[in-house]
């Protein structure tokens, strides 16, 4: 689809980025770039976690995440919208086709407590989201991490149901509680069915 001239930036908005700049410099000159996992796509520790795109929930935080561990997919409320699906297949079709003798790596699904998509549970909001966008009111009305402990267990099962997910996929679930800092597992890692 064709951007509408309109709609084009005009590079003369403010820049929030302009102010870290300096600290990109400061990771250049640490050299930890320079560590690289073997292929961009066998992360150190083993991990693809997804979780929320909240700013409170960044796994570099609450795991200790350093340079090249995980790789990590965020998105509203950490659910496994078919990009994740997409992603993960084509992560995984890689480690089967380039690295066949490669590590197993570990889908974590992460939900959290006071999660921002449960604004979505607010039928007024979610009515002129839908209007203002076109995205479907139904499938809008399934996305809030109401329970997250419940919609982390329906979106590793459907990982596990995914057919494009490679069987040397292991996937777990988990709840971050903003309150505590504390992540728990909810659902034990499980194997793919071959
Ligand atoms: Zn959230």
């Amino acid at each position: 689809m064709e951007l509408e001239a309109t709609r084009l930036g005009k590079g003369d908005a403010v820049s929030n980025i302009s102010a870290l700049m300096e600290r990109n410099k400061a990771f250049a000159s640490t050299g930890a770039w320079r560590n690289t996992p073997r292929l961009p796509f066998l992360p150190f520790k083993g991990l693809y976690i997804i979780t929320c795109v909240d700013p409170r929930t960044d796994p570099a935080d609450f795991l200790g995440l350093e340079f090249g561990d995980a790789i990590v997919a965020r998105t509203l409320g950490g659910r496994v919208i078919d990009a994740v699906i997409r992603d993960l297949s084509y992560i995984g079709y890689l480690v089967e086709t380039k690295a066949p003798e490669g590590p197993y790596f570990e889908a974590a699904v992460i939900h959290h407590t006071d999660c921002g998509s449960r604004l979505l549970e607010d039928p007024e909001l979610r009515h002129g989201f839908a209007q203002r966008t076109g995205y479907d009111e139904q499938q809008l009305a399934a996305l809030p991490a109401t329970v997250p402990a419940e919609t982390v267990r329906t979106d590793v099962a459907k990982i596990l149901n995914s057919p494009q997910v490679s069987t040397r996929t292991t996937v777990s679930g988990h709840v971050y509680d903003t309150a505590t800092g504390l992540l728990e597992t909810v659902a034990e890692p499980a194997r793919i069915n071959s």
